[in-house]
């Protein structure tokens, strides 16, 4: 029977949308199907508070997208304005002191004082390996690194952070609650492994190609995205939800959603073995999150945190890894970990003139219900006195109505599967090619694949890329820059 497409993508987050600018670049006809009334995924933009103060609903920082080999062929800088920022982030302790990663290492090393020499013999070598390790912290795992000698070196790195010996470097309370903070974002106990590699890869690329964020917010790379996939003769279709593969008119899918929706969406066609092995798979902790309108800038305690998008909340190193280890646990800790972005610090488009608009999320168990606004509210008046004032309109979800704006951050988790040592070797099963299902022509691109979480469009990419060789014969990558002369 003849289709109107030669690949249906399911989902139209980043690495729907990366899978369907691939194949559509290959020539072939990509029809997109998502769900939601807009496209994005972890890449919307809204005004969810007030007129005038536009929020990033999920993702809102750009390390994995700025270090991407996808969104570097593909010319995203071309694209979208990305925001660099000159301090990556910083993270404030009781007392009225902060630890701040600038991205010029220098100044970084000059503001840690007597843990200055440390961190540079932790990051100097690292930051010059950036592109190296960036090439095999978004490969596939079980693929022969091209760096080897890079690879050693950051290994050795993540095992002297990643076990109870972590005491042994950095003497400060600024210096180690700042590589605690880094490290926090896995939402995995700490110390561990996998903390200490998810913090060491984004610590590189805070003092490398920076942490930025795009002009107008993360739609901004959605839009990019779509509008080179609509070029192309792609065609993408909203409010148009699949529960069944039978509704597709391809016989190629590559779907962006984790295990748990591929096997209701696939049924039968997979076989029970692969199945088991997908029911498996594990999912982490939760996010709850919090917007924010503000009639003024943050009064934070210590002065340079003003002129840092990103900012990690939660005390001491001690009082971070306790906060992890309850969500580990299942507890709602009494003094969580909070990560708060304020881009409208370096970015005028996301609220009106003189007025600010704040981002904020703190770790919870899996499925929480709880709204955290007070929460959040008392952890950034702790650092920011005076805070609560300007608060002219908040608007929250809670980790269960994260998964309902968007199914793939089931019970809350912003991975798409815990991001453990052994899900990020076997995600979701262990295989040379994770991306192709045993089902013939079904193929999974998003971020429950490797490489991962994060807004980096890899997972679409290495799925698009076995789908093109198995289905079509195609094993050369279509060209992707905006002059379209270059090629993958
Ligand atoms: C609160 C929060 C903060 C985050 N912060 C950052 C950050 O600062 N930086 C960063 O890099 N990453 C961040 N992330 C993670 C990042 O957003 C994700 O890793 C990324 O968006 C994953 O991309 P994806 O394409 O795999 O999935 P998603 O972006 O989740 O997209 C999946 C899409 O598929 C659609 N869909 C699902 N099921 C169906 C179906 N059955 N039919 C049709 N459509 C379907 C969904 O509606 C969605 O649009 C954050 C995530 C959250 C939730």
């Amino acid at each position: 029977m003849s289709r109107a497409f030669d690949a249906s993508v399911v989902g139209a987050g980043p690495n729907g949308l990366a899978a369907a600018v691939v194949l559509a670049r290959a020539g072939l006809r990509v029809q997109v199907l998502e769900r939601a009334a807009t496209i994005g995924g972890g890449t919307r933009t809204a005004e969810l508070t007030l007129p005038g103060f536009r929020h990033d609903i999920c993702s809102a920082v750009h390390p994995m997208a700025m270090a991407s080999g996808f969104f570097r062929r593909w010319g995203l800088e071309q694209r979208v304005e990305m925001i660099v920022p000159e301090v990556s982030y910083a993270h404030p302790v009781d007392g009225g002191t902060a630890g701040v990663a600038y991205r010029d290492l220098d100044r970084t090393v000059e503001g840690l004082g007597v843990d200055g020499a440390t961190w540079r013999r932790m990051f100097g070598r690292l930051v010059e390996l950036e592109d190296e390790i960036s090439q095999f912290t978004l490969s596939p795992i079980l693929q022969v690194p091209r760096h080897p000698g890079a690879v050693v070196e950051f290994g050795l790195r993540i095992l002297a952070q990643g076990g109870p010996w972590w005491d042994a470097g950095l003497e400060t309370r600024e210096a180690r609650a700042l590589l605690a903070g880094v490290m926090a974002h896995a939402i995995r106990p700490m110390p561990s492994l996998s903390a200490s590699a998810a913090g060491l890869t984004l610590a590189v690329h805070g003092h490398g190609r920076g942490w930025a964020l795009p002009r107008g917010g993360s739609q901004s790379i959605a839009d990019a995205l779509a509008a080179d996939l609509v070029a192309h003769g792609g065609v993408i279709e909203t409010d148009s939800e699949v529960t069944d593969l039978g509704q597709l008119d391809a016989d190629v899918a590559l779907l962006d959603v984790t295990p748990r929706q591929l096997i209701s969406i696939a049924g039968d066609r997979l076989p029970a073995g692969y199945r088991r092995r997908l029911e498996r798979f594990r999912y982490g902790g939760g996010a709850s999150k919090v917007d924010f309108a503000l009639s003024g800038p943050v009064p934070w305690s210590v002065q340079e945190l003003a002129a840092s998008p990103t900012v990690h909340l939660g005390g001491d190193r001690a009082d971070v890894a306790r906060a992890e280890h309850d969500v580990a646990r299942g507890r709602h800790s009494d003094d969580p970990f909070v990560l708060v972005v304020q881009p409208s610090v370096v970015d005028d488009t996301r609220a009106p003139a003189g007025q600010h608009s704040l981002w904020a999320y703190a770790h919870v168990p899996s499925g929480s219900t709880r709204d955290m606004t007070e929460v959040i509210t008392a952890q950034i008046e702790r650092f920011a006195p005076g805070f609560r004032e300007l608060v002219l309109a908040s608007h929250s979800f809670s980790a269960d109505e994260l998964e309902e704006h968007d199914p793939n951050y089931i019970g809350g988790d912003i991975a798409s599967g815990a991001p453990s040592l052994t899900q990020l070797v076997a995600r979701p099963v262990l295989s040379t090619d994770p991306w192709r299902t045993p089902a013939k022509g079904v193929y999974l691109a998003s971020s429950s694949v490797p490489p991962g979480p994060s807004v980096h469009g890899m997972g679409g990419a290495y799925a698009a890329r076995s789908a093109l060789r198995h289905e079509f014969g195609i094993t050369t990558l279509p060209a992707l820059g905006p002059d379209r002369k270059a090629t993958a």
